[in-house]
């Protein structure tokens, strides 16, 4: 079984659709103290609101419609965030859809802790895994990959 070790630092990446950034932000400065142990990341946009919000450097992606929804993916497909606090927009469809769909699809591939609304986003925030070293299970994959090739 393969292990990924995630520190009590967490990499926590977080995106809000437009009709969900006030949420997001409302929740991030409710949680500020929480969230300044932690190293965080966001979509563009989403980035640069919470780092007004929150006074707190945060590394910020492309904006998610012109990639950043991509990178995060790419980052959790290669162990580099740990956890992912994403507000999509339930009501409205949105030209990034596929890459949304995407990056719900990786977390589940890579088995990392994710929130789409705020009750969850509570939930994850105040586990006391959030703040201890952890021992996160990397999904075998190694029948998919030798599997025999057409
Ligand atoms: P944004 O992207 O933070 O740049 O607005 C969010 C998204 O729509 O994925």
């Amino acid at each position: 079984m393969q292990i990924r070790k995630l520190n009590s630092r967490k990499r926590i990446a977080l995106v809000a659709h437009d009709n969900k950034k006030l949420e997001l932000i409302e929740w991030a400065v409710y949680n500020k103290t929480v969230l300044a142990m932690h190293k965080l990341y966001a979509t563009g946009t989403t980035g640069k609101m919470l780092e007004t919000a929150l006074g707190q450097p945060i590394t910020k992606f492309l904006s998610g419609p012109l990639g950043g929804d991509q990178q995060i993916g790419g980052r959790i497909a290669e162990g580099k965030i740990d956890v992912l606090i994403f507000f999509w927009d339930p009501m409205e469809a949105q030209p990034h859809d596929p890459d949304i769909k995407a990056l719900l699809r990786l977390g589940v591939v890579w088995n990392i802790p994710f929130a789409c609304d705020r009750s969850s986003a509570d939930f994850i925030l105040t586990s006391p895994l959030m703040h201890q070293d952890y021992e996160s299970i990397i999904p075998d994959y190694s029948a998919y990959l030798k599997r025999a090739q057409p």
